[in-house]
């Protein structure tokens, strides 16, 4: 589908210039300006790329950045190991558009809210949270230090995205509108799921860098208006891969698996790994799964094998990312390799 090129492109883009890392200094006036790039699918295969700027606002000392272009220069982007002195300020890593998940960093022993309520951070300082399809555009970030008794704060501006519409015709009609005597299994089914999300364990494994769980073309994108035979549906929340069932699907990063069903009705076999603090990885319509509830897993191990199991209309897998019941665009913490085909 030629609509993934140009946000993978994009990725590529703006992994080349750092602008996905933002860094505020608590200690002096820093103006930070990131742009960002968000994805705009119009159309079912009409894909164009736009540029959406966003200011940082601090609290620290009550003056508002305005926002800048940083294509073909870092010039404004701040950057920690560059600046020893900021490396006890807070560091963000990801995208502020819907859909992202966003990695950051304080010192040991602070502590974070987002809107307000209070988030985890690992001993190491690390925290992470994410933003669903249609979050607010904007949002409230706020720490304090150890030792300190105020409260900094940030507001993320967000870029509003826009979804493509998929229609998809010949889906078997027991997918698009189930049997009364199925809805107990389902029902069933979202409890395992929901329970395996629910997780939030002190893995740090969040915070690695991600690779592509398989190879192949993408055939589906996060947040799709869905409709199948002629009937709107759930939006799409997965990244789908395509290629032939048997192929081999490996831990995006590392984890310990918290789900591994076999026969799901809507996603069939369905593997969920858990990555820390909320962070979830889930497989779905998998021919088989080579690991077990419990198992610890590393990036790169191969975990499963690509399958049609479920609602599908071909073999592929649908990875889906998501930090707690917030459901995330794996495609935006990835670099596919293969993205031009
Ligand atoms: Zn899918």
């Amino acid at each position: 589908m030629s609509a993934k090129v140009p946000l993978l492109r994009m990725n590529k883009s703006l992994k080349k210039h750092g602008c996905s890392r933002i860094n505020l200094s608590l200690y002096a006036v820093i103006y930070s300006c990131i742009l960002f790039s968000a994805n705009v699918l119009a159309g079912n295969d009409k894909a164009e790329r736009f540029r959406a700027s966003a200011s940082i606002t601090t609290a620290i000392d009550n003056k508002t950045s305005t926002a800048a272009s940083l294509v073909g220069s870092a010039s404004n982007d701040v950057n920690a190991e560059d600046n020893p002195e900021l490396t006890s300020s807070l560091v963000l890593n990801g995208r502020l558009t819907q859909g992202a998940l966003v990695r950051g960093k304080l010192s040991s022993g602070s502590v974070v809210w987002l809107n307000g309520k209070k988030i985890t951070i690992l001993a190491s300082g690390h925290f992470v949270f994410g933003f669903g399809r249609d979050a607010d555009l904007t949002q409230k970030l706020e720490w304090q230090l150890p030792g300190q008794t105020i409260r900094n704060q940030k507001l993320l501006q967000l870029a509003k995205r826009e979804y493509a519409i998929q229609r998809i015709e010949g889906v078997a009609s027991k997918y698009v509108s189930p049997a009364k005597e199925v809805l107990e299994r389902i029902r069933n089914d979202n409890a395992q799921i929901a329970s395996a999300r629910a997780t939030s364990s002190e893995l740090s494994a969040f915070s690695q860098e991600l690779m592509s769980p398989a190879k192949g073309p993408i055939s589906g994108v996060y947040g799709s208006q869905r409709v199948f035979n002629g009937e709107p549906r759930r939006p799409h929340f997965g990244l789908d891969i395509a290629g032939p069932v048997g192929t081999s699907i490996v831990a995006p990063i590392d984890g310990v698996v918290t789900l591994a069903h076999h026969d799901m009705y809507y996603s069939g076999g369905t593997l969920i790994v858990d990555h820390g603090l909320g962070v979830s990885s889930t497989f779905i319509h998998l021919s088989s799964i080579n690991v077990k509830q419990g198992d610890v897993v590393t990036k790169g191990q191969k975990i499963a094998e690509m399958g049609a199991t479920g609602r599908v209309t071909g073999p592929h897998l649908d990875w889906r990312i998501n930090w707690f019941k917030e459901r995330l665009d794996p495609a935006l913490l990835v670099n596919f390799p293969d993205s031009t085909q």
